[in-house]
């Protein structure tokens, strides 16, 4: 995949589709956000809400575009974890619901999902498969206290599940995450590591016209590549690895990968590759007073950001279900300024180091990414390909536990400063 995707606007097959997600997703989270907070109740975990949107509106939802149903799970539990995540509530809004708001990124996978960057690039809304929808719901809470108790955790942030449904459409659930790459910096270097060697090489041939691609774990190897941290980030970032895995494989999940985007600061941003970007993105036709979208926005000065919250707060007053003495006093413009989680505290990444854990030469941005996949949704797969083939598989999934333990040797042994590698590579040519 690459990653800068294809603007969707009007003339976009998933136009529709992807504008009345955020039609929804405006619609739930100021509703949710504008009430007063409050402790999270078992119920939270469970609770589903339905909402009809059409041309017209009605008492409980505002007037849409086109006619569908949305579904919100768990609101409470997604304003908590946005909350924990250090979301600012006015940015997260804004952000996903401007006019034509979205990329799409490339084709769809292997699963068949479909992920869309909010204009901003902040945040991914990855279309997901039932079965992964079901079992997000099924470890919510789980997935919950395990953030609260590691609020720098790797795995993927998620800040909402919905639904949505058009007239005679099928059902597509999504969640909202976090993009783990930086929209002010180039990504030099793109890696989905498992850990594992059977058919985890990108074509060597096809990097030559497409550098940017997702490499993998044979590519990495091949260039003797390491996470460069000194001791001290080596401790923290394995530690908690360690810690993330070990709910992984409690809650039987397979198949996750350590996505891994690499700044090299020496090279810095490409200006060249910038403008080009910002061709492929650049409105034309009635979209010509728009700003240039994604990758080149700058982080909005205190006077923007201001006018956005003043925006939200207009925004949540005219929602129609929210009673005007429900409202929180406490606006988003009060909050203190986003604080980042560790491993994203270094430009929104997190920088090697050497063995004197003096800052080094990349910036690396990394999570652990694609992790709602349960053993048993692998196992079921692998039966059918079997049935298909009637052969053994290629796959052949291994189970959670050793999965997770080969993940983490993987990632760990290949985390080591520029300087040991150097070592180890003398000392084996010497011997
Ligand atoms: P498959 O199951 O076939 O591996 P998938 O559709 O479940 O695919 P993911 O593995 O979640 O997709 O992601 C595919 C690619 O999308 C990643 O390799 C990465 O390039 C990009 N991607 C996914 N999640 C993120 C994220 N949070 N931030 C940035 N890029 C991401
Ligand atoms: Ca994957
Ligand atoms: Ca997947």
């Amino acid at each position: 995949r690459v990653v800068m995707g294809t603007k969707v606007d009007q003339n976009h097959v998933n136009w529709v589709t992807a504008y009345n997600m955020l039609t929804g997703i405006r619609f739930v989270v100021s509703r949710t956000n504008a009430k007063m907070d409050r402790e999270l109740t078992d119920a939270d975990f469970e609770a589903k809400h339905k909402f009809s949107f059409d041309i017209t509106g009605n008492e409980l939802t505002p007037s849409a575009k086109y006619d569908f149903k949305f579904k919100d799970y768990a609101p409470w539990v997604f304003r908590h974890l946005r909350t924990i995540f250090g979301l600012d509530p006015a940015d997260y809004l804004v952000s996903l619901t401007s006019k034509y708001i979205l990329s799409e990124l490339g084709s769809p996978g292997k699963s068949g999902s479909f992920f869309y960057f909010s204009r901003d690039y902040k945040y991914i809304i990855k279309t997901i498969h039932h079965a992964e929808h079901k079992f997000l719901r099924k470890i919510l809470k789980e997935y919950y206290n395990h953030v609260r108790e590691n609020p720098n955790t790797l795995l993927s942030q998620f800040y909402g599940l919905h639904r949505v449904k058009m007239p005679f459409g099928r059902k597509i659930h999504f969640v909202v995450m976090n993009n783990l790459f930086p929209p002010h910096r180039d990504v030099h270097q793109t890696y989905d590591l498992k850990g594992s060697t059977i058919g985890r090489d990108y074509k060597e041939e096809e990097l030559e016209n497409n550098p940017r691609a997702t490499r993998k774990d044979l590519n990495w190897l091949r260039r003797n590549m390491h996470l460069e941290f000194g001791p001290t980030k080596k401790k923290d970032f394995i530690e908690q690895m360690q810690k993330d895995v070990k709910l992984l494989q409690k809650l039987k999940i397979m198949d996750y990968s350590l996505l891994i985007g690499i700044h090299d600061l020496e090279r810095g941003n490409d200006e060249n590759l910038r403008d080009k970007t910002l061709k492929v993105f650049q409105p034309g036709g009635e979209d010509a007073d728009e700003p240039a979208p994604n990758m080149l926005m700058r982080t909005p000065s205190k006077l923007e950001s201001a006018r956005k919250a003043k925006e939200l707060r207009h925004m949540i007053k005219t929602q129609k279900p929210v009673p005007m003495e429900q409202s929180s006093s406490k606006m988003p413009d009060e909050l203190p300024d986003h604080k980042d989680s560790y491993f994203y505290s270094d430009d929104g990444g997190f920088r090697a180091t050497h063995e004197d854990d003096a800052p080094g030469e990349e910036i690396y941005y990394l999570g652990i990414i694609d992790c709602l996949t349960h053993y048993s949704f692998i196992k079921r797969m692998e039966h059918f390909l079997k049935g298909l083939t009637n052969q053994e598989s290629q796959i052949s999934a291994i189970p959670p536990e050793r999965y997770g333990d080969r993940f983490v040797k993987f990632i760990s042994g290949n985390t080591k400063t520029r300087e040991a590698a150097e070592r180890e590579k003398a000392e084996e040519a010497e011997a």
